[in-house]
């Protein structure tokens, strides 16, 4: 099938590469001429394992092609998938212009009957607005569909490739038709197709993602009163997720949620639901635990180095990304720690195994700030190690070398990857998230 793609992030591109790769005819639009000009030389403008051998691989085959040449890319497409950026406005609501930019562009292209699908995460209500766009731009036939896209930073290839399930919201059965003939081969072995309204569809994204935040928040609280308490959360988390109607997945407790899609999906529906009328208390509290528990790392510094504080001390970071196997570094709670770090008047040492520019290019430079090119290097001097993504690189680090490196032994585990005996038993002293020493 032909199609096109607009908005060539995270989402945009991984999904063309997929697309490409499942033998269709892909072309990749996006308005940064730069980074348009570096997908054609075969250079990739994120960081995500696997990416950079199927985007080359599909473009040597001919499947996949970039420009910035939407007007001409439009026409004798099938569908056209919008994956635009939809980030949080002051308000807290979605902004959607990029997407209304995109979308009225290729409302205006279409030739033939086009299938205009949002891939973006947008606000329920937004298909039903494109349309209304959209009928005053063009008088070629056309539908709009909901396809909201559920893959994983740093999973990206595979979630895309071998979904759970696709969902699709379409008001035209001949339009769930076709996206169903295109996603078959990627959900051959689940057989999960599920298609509904596009209201249901919209909202079905921003339900999943309040769920699964809504998880995290509920973890770290329970993390916290373990502290309290003398329980290990830990064990408190095997020992729920072993509970087949609970699972133990996403009940990790740690420095709260960031990344590009939870906080601000999460503002976005809290708004939405606002515009209605509706209260979404549960949600609400989601959002305020995570604000609190970004906090929870800088507090346990400024309590261990209490009262003289941390002065000049300089503080090791591991971890800049939001989570491993990324380089984005959007709402990472790395970003909070070093911030709290250098406003206690610390000094940070920061290492991550990828995404230092990102971090540089987001956060700016501070005189106090400082990278470093191994973890090994970042704690040389150090009067603390905190540790903010849990890169594989960072579980089983040789503690005997870490401590002859550091000018203090202590650890600040913010994910709970070391174990506090090892820790102890190799001569630190050992804060993690919920893990107080049981009475
Ligand atoms: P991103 O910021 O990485 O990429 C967006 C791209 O769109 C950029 O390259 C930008 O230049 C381009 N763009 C903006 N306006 C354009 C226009 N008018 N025409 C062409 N290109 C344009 O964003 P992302 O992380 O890929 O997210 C895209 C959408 O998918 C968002 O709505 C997000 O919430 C959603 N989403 C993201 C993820 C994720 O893990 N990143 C997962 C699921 C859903």
């Amino acid at each position: 099938m032909k199609l096109c793609i607009v908005g060539t992030g995270y989402v945009g591109l991984v999904a063309g590469a997929g697309f490409a790769d499942m033998g269709n005819e892909v072309t990749c639009v996006d308005v940064d001429e730069r980074k348009v000009e570096r997908l054609r030389r075969g250079e990739m403008p994120i960081y995500e394992p696997g990416l950079e051998d199927l985007v080359r691989k599909n473009a040597a085959e001919g499947r996949l092609a970039f420009t910035t040449e939407l007007a001409a890319s439009v026409p004798g497409r099938a569908i056209v998938f919008l994956a635009v950026g939809t980030p949080q406005s002051e308000t807290g609501a979605a902004d959607l212009r990029h997407l209304f930019a995109a979308a009225e562009a290729v409302g205006r292209a279409i030739k033939g009957h086009t299938l205009i699908v949002t891939k973006s995460t947008v606000p329920v209500g937004t298909g039903a607005e494109l349309r209304t766009r959209l009928a005053r731009l063009t008088d070629q036939p056309f539908s709009v569909c909901s396809n909201p896209e559920f893959l994983k930073e740093g999973a990206a290839i595979n979630d895309f490739m071998r979904p759970e399930r696709v969902i699709i919201g379409a008001e035209d059965p001949t339009a769930t038709e076709l996206l169903r003939y295109l996603y078959e081969p990627f959900v051959r072995t689940t057989g999960r197709f599920i298609a509904m309204d596009v209201r249901s569809a919209e909202l079905t994204k921003y339900a999943c993602n309040a769920m699964l935040a809504t998880r995290i928040s509920f973890m770290n609280e329970i993390a916290n009163l373990c502290e309290r308490v003398g329980a290990d959360v830990e064990s408190v988390r095997q020992g729920m997720g072993s509970d087949g109607r609970i699972g133990p997945k996403f009940l990790f407790p740690g420095v709260g949620f960031g990344g590009s899609c939870f906080p601000k999906d999460i503002l976005a529906l809290l708004h939405t639901a606002r515009q209605t009328g509706s209260h979404l208390r549960v949600i609400e509290a989601v959002h305020e635990v995570n604000d609190l528990q970004k906090q929870v790392l800088g507090a346990k510094l400024a309590a261990h180095f209490a009262p003289g504080g941390l002065g000049n001390r300089q503080i090791a970071v591991w971890g800049l990304s939001f989570k491993p196997a990324t380089d984005d570094v959007r709402e990472s709670p790395a970003i909070d720690v070093i911030r709290e770090v250098l406003a206690q008047g610390g000094r940070v040492t920061a290492h991550d195994p990828v995404a230092i520019a990102a971090f540089q290019a987001h956060f700016g430079t501070h005189e106090r700030l400082s990278y470093a090119d191994s973890p090994y290097d970042a704690v040389r001097g150090a009067h603390a190690l905190v540790l903010v993504s849990e890169w594989g690189e960072y579980r089983r680090p040789t503690f005997d070398r870490i401590k002859a490196l550091m000018a203090d032994p202590v650890l600040f585990d913010g994910r709970n990857i070391w174990s506090p005996h090892e820790a102890a038993t190799s001569g630190f002293r050992y804060y993690g998230i919920g893990r107080s020493e049981p009475r």
